[in-house]
């Protein structure tokens, strides 16, 4: 696809990880920024979502945070975003990012990023959209999952088709070129699939 306008990043919210894993999301924050490519993100800065977030706006990155109220007090929003919505519930806060972004890239995160990332795969799975989904495998994080897709086809729970609906790349300077070869979205989605 064309360079997107804005990417969607999903990661976690805890500091507690590795110190390779706030490296990714440093990387990826300064990558988005570097290439003049929007960050939407969830709006906090917490965990490796604050270190995209600083690294985006290091880099004179613009980035724009999207955080549903109710959560907005526990991580803490972060102030120096060129836009920082502040919506009405979880759903709310989903749907704007999907609205948002041309683009997905999922880095290692906990329930909240796997709840963000399916629902970004399902939803492409119904063709409610068609935009690329990267997810960034740091260390073999994501290995069990990935195992467990191949499991779900194995055993005829999911599509062989269906484990095209995203990439995986290694390392966070192989995501740009995953962007680069992802097919332009089809407007408006076919439904093939169903
Ligand atoms: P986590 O990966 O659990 O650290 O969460 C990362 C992001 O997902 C944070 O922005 C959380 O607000 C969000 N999140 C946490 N729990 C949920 C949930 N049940 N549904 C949707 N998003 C969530």
């Amino acid at each position: 696809m064309k360079t997107p306008n804005s990417v969607c990043v999903y990661c976690g919210s805890s500091s507690r990880v590795a110190d390779v894993h706030k490296a990714a999301a440093h990387a990826l924050g300064a990558g988005l920024a570097e290439r003049g490519i929007q960050l939407v993100y969830g709006g906090g800065r917490v965990g490796l979502m604050g270190i995209l977030a600083d690294a985006a706006i290091a880099a004179h990155g613009e980035v724009v945070g999207i955080i549903p109220e109710h959560i907005k007090v526990l991580e803490v929003e972060h102030t120096g975003l060129a836009e920082l919505h502040v919506v009405d519930s979880m759903h709310t806060r989903k749907r704007m990012m999907v609205e948002r972004s041309d683009a997905f890239v999922v880095l290692p995160g906990g329930m909240g990023t796997l709840d963000e990332a399916f629902e970004v795969l399902t939803w492409k799975q119904l063709r409610l959209h068609d935009k690329p989904v990267v997810i960034v495998d740091v260390e073999g994080y994501w290995a069990p999952l990935l195992t467990l897709i191949d499991t779900m086809v194995d055993e005829g729970f999911c599509r062989p088709e269906h484990r095209r609906l995203f990439t995986v790349v290694n390392r966070v300077e192989d995501v740009f070129a995953a962007l680069d070869r992802a097919p332009e979205p089809t407007t408006p989605p076919e439904t093939k699939w169903l």
